[in-house]
């Protein structure tokens, strides 16, 4: 089921007051048009009705897609992860009713992400097929790749995505992408193969980033 509520939007630029309706449930397989305005980001959007400015909403969010046993909780901020990743590993009977979830159900992969882009991205990944771990492990390598080959390429951030050409990592700066580079199904399968012990030792994490692949690779040393 999804639950949404009403929410009060001062525009920034105008000052101008008007009511938002946000979705702090999602489930994609009963409301699949909620599915398209999250990859599509317009359900953290809104347009002030007096000036017309474009106004981002920020709010958490969790988004269930039942068939594939994908669950991805939005939790902007630092604290606001570590909760919800918290919420994910109590799988109390209350929990379960509060939050409406299990989290516990055998099978799901569970995942916890702190921006827009990465809930996107991590939809744009399971939507392809892939494992969002050695997917990560890629971004790393070529990352670091990128910054020996091309060191004027200066990027703060890889993004997953598909086109007909397959996948493709966007470079991002700033928020905005403005080069891209090939993964190809070569890469992630020899990357998967070669890193599984560490994917199997590490992989049950809620937060799967770049910073969990440096952390693994670091106490995988040890
Ligand atoms: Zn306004």
């Amino acid at each position: 089921m999804s639950e949404k509520e009403i929410k009060r939007i001062k525009c920034p630029k105008c000052g101008a007051l008007h009511d938002f309706e946000i979705w702090i449930r999602i489930n994609t397989d009963l409301d699949p048009v909620l599915g398209k305005k999250v990859k599509s980001g317009e359900l953290f959007r809104t347009t002030c009705p007096s000036c017309g400015q474009k106004i981002d909403v920020v709010y958490p969010c969790l988004y269930h897609e039942m068939e594939n046993k994908v669950m991805i909780y939005y939790a902007p901020g630092a604290k606001a992860m570590k909760d919800a990743a918290a919420a994910f590993d109590e799988g109390s009977e209350e929990a379960v009713r509060e939050r409406g979830f299990d989290p516990a159900q055998k099978g799901y992969r569970n995942r916890v992400v702190g921006s827009l882009y990465d809930l996107q991205e991590k939809i744009a990944i399971f939507d392809a097929g892939l494992d969002d771990r050695v997917v990560e492990i890629c971004k790393v390598m070529i990352g670091s790749e990128l910054q020996q080959s091309q060191p004027e390429a200066a990027f703060d951030d890889l993004l997953f995505y598909k086109d007909s050409t397959g996948g493709r990592l966007a470079l991002m700066r700033n928020g905005n992408a403005f080069a891209s580079v090939s993964l190809s199904d070569d890469i992630y399968t020899a990357v998967g193969n070669h890193y599984k012990p560490l994917i199997d030792r590490f992989g049950d994490e809620k937060v799967i980033d770049m910073d969990w692949v440096m952390n693994s690779v670091n106490k995988a040393g040890e």
